[in-house]
């Protein structure tokens, strides 16, 4: 273990309820304060990004095991548990591997109450989505890559453009590739004559369906949570206000 001074990192999922030691009066008003919660919230995620040198990463979220470190969570107060059921989740996470450090779950929309303003954490570098390969068993390994929407929600700094354009653009430029492709290889195969751009027997090739014709100009700014929720096709990424009956599985509450 780490000789490092902060306490009760042994079992962390069971930590939240007792986040210091020092309980004297100024401690009893920060508990009663639902500002000050946040306020005291906020410097502790802080301190960890500054001093201990962890970033939070959005991930994807493989099961109902992890739960939320947000002392105020919102879903934990409406569904009595604080397990993160949502597609995806934050990690504040110890990239350095200095010594063993658990890792510490959110919910996105827990984080966006801690830090109402994400994209000014992606511009300090210090959120940032999980890349490359993911181990997922021994023997299996996944390529993670998030939505073209997310993507870009992390490259304007917490701005992008609707879900469902990206969708039909997505959608229409395939369909143009198959068909376009479809005709080259007709083309060939019957041995037309010249190129298929301009054979008579191909007919007129579809023209390939343009971003600028999709997108507007600039990319709005947006909550990563409804983002995400979108993506997700569900109206509220960590559901508190319906009904659960998702097809994600129930596990028991880990007590
Ligand atoms: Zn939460
Ligand atoms: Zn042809």
């Amino acid at each position: 273990m780490s000789s490092h001074k902060r306490r009760a990192t042994l079992f962390p999922e069971e930590r939240y309820d007792d986040p210091v030691d020092d309980d004297d009066g100024e401690w009893e008003k920060t508990v009663q304060a639902p500002v000050k919660r946040l306020e005291f919230e906020r410097k502790r995620v802080e301190a960890e990004l500054t001093n201990q040198k962890r970033i939070i990463i959005l991930q994807a979220n493989p099961s109902t095991r992890s739960h939320c470190r947000f002392w105020d969570c919102v879903p934990r107060k409406f569904n009595g548990e604080p397990n993160i059921r949502s597609a995806f989740r934050f990690n504040l996470k110890d990239l350095s591997a200095r010594y063993y450090e658990p890792n510490k779950y959110y919910h996105v929309s827990c984080m966006e109450q801690i830090f109402p303003d994400l994209s000014a954490l992606v511009q300090r570098g210090v959120l940032k989505m999980e890349g490359g390969v993911t181990q997922l068993t021994i023997a299996s390994w996944q390529t993670s890559r998030f939505h073209t929407a997310v993507e870009d929600w992390f490259n304007y700094e917490g701005r992008t453009f609707e879900v469902e354009i990206y969708d039909r653009f997505q959608r229409d430029h395939s369909r143009w590739r198959r068909e376009t492709s479809t005709l080259e290889i007709n083309h060939q195969l019957e041995s037309h004559e010249g190129s298929s751009q301009d054979c008579e027997k191909c007919g007129e090739v579809p023209n390939e369906p343009l971003r600028n014709d999709y997108f507007p100009e600039e990319p709005r700014s947006s909550l990563l949570s409804e983002v995400l929720a979108s993506v997700t096709g569900v109206t509220q990424l960590d559901r508190v206000d319906e009904d659960l009956g998702a097809p994600r599985s129930k596990k028991p509450r880990r007590e």
